[in-house]
């Protein structure tokens, strides 16, 4: 594996399905199933039941035409993947993005599974995805689109059955679509068949900071691990989206020194700390970096090598790989995005002795208050924010205590940790059910 060189990475958004076979990034699908069987392994998983868990319940295919602004018809092509159901309905987002694949969303669905898990709440796992370019869409084409793909959609989703929510490139906006889509068609409103709605329309408070609150808690516990606090820490962050610049603002409201930050255009720096608060608002304001004042370019490659103390990935899958992970200086890593690091990195880092806090347990805040949300839509009951953030802060503590317990018990990193936790809930409640022959 080593001889094999790896391509430059041109931007940090660059994922698998424009990589070659053969190297560690070859298939998110893949990279998922080689930790599931170390940790399948490790807990001595039954064979059958390993059969039962690695195979998605579901996948569908479905063609979306629509009529773009200027007349002519185009066809855009959706993916909805159904992993696991024994723990409740699936949960899971919908990405837009021109680079999706089924490989993909099948990873990710997977990941779904396991994260719910390890954070255990009563869901299985999903995702869903469109090949698209949000960015090159108009308002109208995209509603367009999320209307047609949930029509077709339609019979699998539902409240009890399976629940989409927000992921890279869709938002409260395209959920409140979905939502109405969905209630058109069944004639009353539905607000629960879906998370991460606008607060007017059946969301819950604290939804859209919840992921970026979550890694900002699990800095916080994790710093301890490796001698820090998370007050004074220097922080970087890779992705400037919905996770990664509520992540830094977060961090540096809690006393933390945010280094660095980029977008899919490249990165900021500021060897003494950037004010992340002012960042993120002018950042919603102007859509870039430009004209923020004090800060030096950094290429995103570089960014991720620089001299920190926590490293927080919130881009996309495959950024810390076998070519990259040697040079990284991080004393932490706190897994932003899904799958931002290869089995070949995490290797490396377990080597240099670098804490990795893995995705399905750092970004679970997301999904947290998205389970959140769907009580309180179910019951019409809506809480306060500071009830959300209360509840989410313990489930996240309480998340991180029982990984870190299992790496502990077991002499395991913390990623695999959190799958043999995650696999050995959804195989205990698998048993339990038994198979409906
Ligand atoms: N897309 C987010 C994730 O990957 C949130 C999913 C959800 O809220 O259902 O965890």
């Amino acid at each position: 594996m080593d001889q094999v060189a790896e391509p430059e990475l041109p931007d940090s958004r660059l994922t698998t399905s424009t990589l070659p076979q053969g190297i560690d990034s070859a298939s998110p699908f893949d990279e998922m199933m080689s930790r599931f069987d170390v940790a399948a392994q490790r807990l001595g998983l039954d064979p059958g039941l390993y059969k039962v868990l690695r195979e998605p319940v579901r996948e569908t295919k479905v063609s979306i035409p629509i009529v773009m602004d200027d007349g002519h018809i185009e066809v855009f092509v959706g993916y909805r993947v159904l992993h696991n159901i024994a723990r409740g309905p699936g949960k899971g987002g919908i990405r837009f993005d021109k680079n999706v694949t089924l490989d993909e969303v099948r990873a990710l669905a997977a990941w779904m599974t396991w994260k719910c898990a390890v954070v255990n709440i009563p869901f299985g796992g999903a995702k869903g995805g469109v090949i698209c370019d949000p960015a090159s869409l108009s308002r109208g084409e995209l509603e367009r689109i999320t209307r047609r793909y949930t029509a077709e959609i339609m019979d699998l989703i539902g409240p009890e059955k399976d629940v989409p929510a927000p992921d890279m490139g869709t938002n409260p906006q395209t959920m409140a679509w979905i939502m109405d889509t969905y209630s058109m068609h069944a004639r009353h409103t539905v607000t629960s068949v879906v998370t991460g709605k606008p607060l007017t329309l059946g969301g819950s408070r604290g939804r859209i900071e919840a992921t970026g609150r979550g890694l900002m808690l699990i800095c916080r516990e994790a710093a301890p691990v490796k001698g820090l606090t998370l007050a004074g820490s220097r922080i970087v962050v890779q992705g400037f989206g919905n996770v990664g610049s509520i992540a830094a603002r977060m961090c540096h409201e809690a006393g933390a020194h945010v280094i660095a930050v980029s977008d899919i255009n490249g990165g900021i720096f500021n060897s003494k700390g950037l004010d992340a608060t002012a960042l993120v608002a002018h950042y919603e304001k102007h859509r870039t970096f430009e004209g923020f004042q004090g800060v030096e370019r950094v290429g995103n490659a570089d960014l991720l090598e620089l001299d920190c103390d926590i490293l927080i990935p919130a881009a996309n899958e495959n950024q810390i790989r076998g070519r990259n992970a040697p040079n990284i200086k991080a004393k932490i890593i706190v897994e932003g995005a899904n799958g931002p690091t290869t089995q070949r990195a995490d290797e490396i880092l377990n080597q240099k002795g670098v804490l990795v806090v893995p995705d399905i347990l750092a970004n679970a805040g997301g999904v947290t208050v998205s389970y959140f949300e769907w009580v309180q839509d179910r019951a019409g009951f809506f809480w306060r924010e500071q009830e959300v953030n209360e509840r989410l802060e313990d489930i996240m503590c309480q998340s991180f205590r029982d990984v870190s317990t299992m790496a502990e018990k077991y002499g395991v990193s913390h990623r695999i940790a959190a799958y043999m936790l995650g696999i050995s809930r959804v195989a205990h409640d698998t048993m339990v059910r038994g198979l409906y022959a």
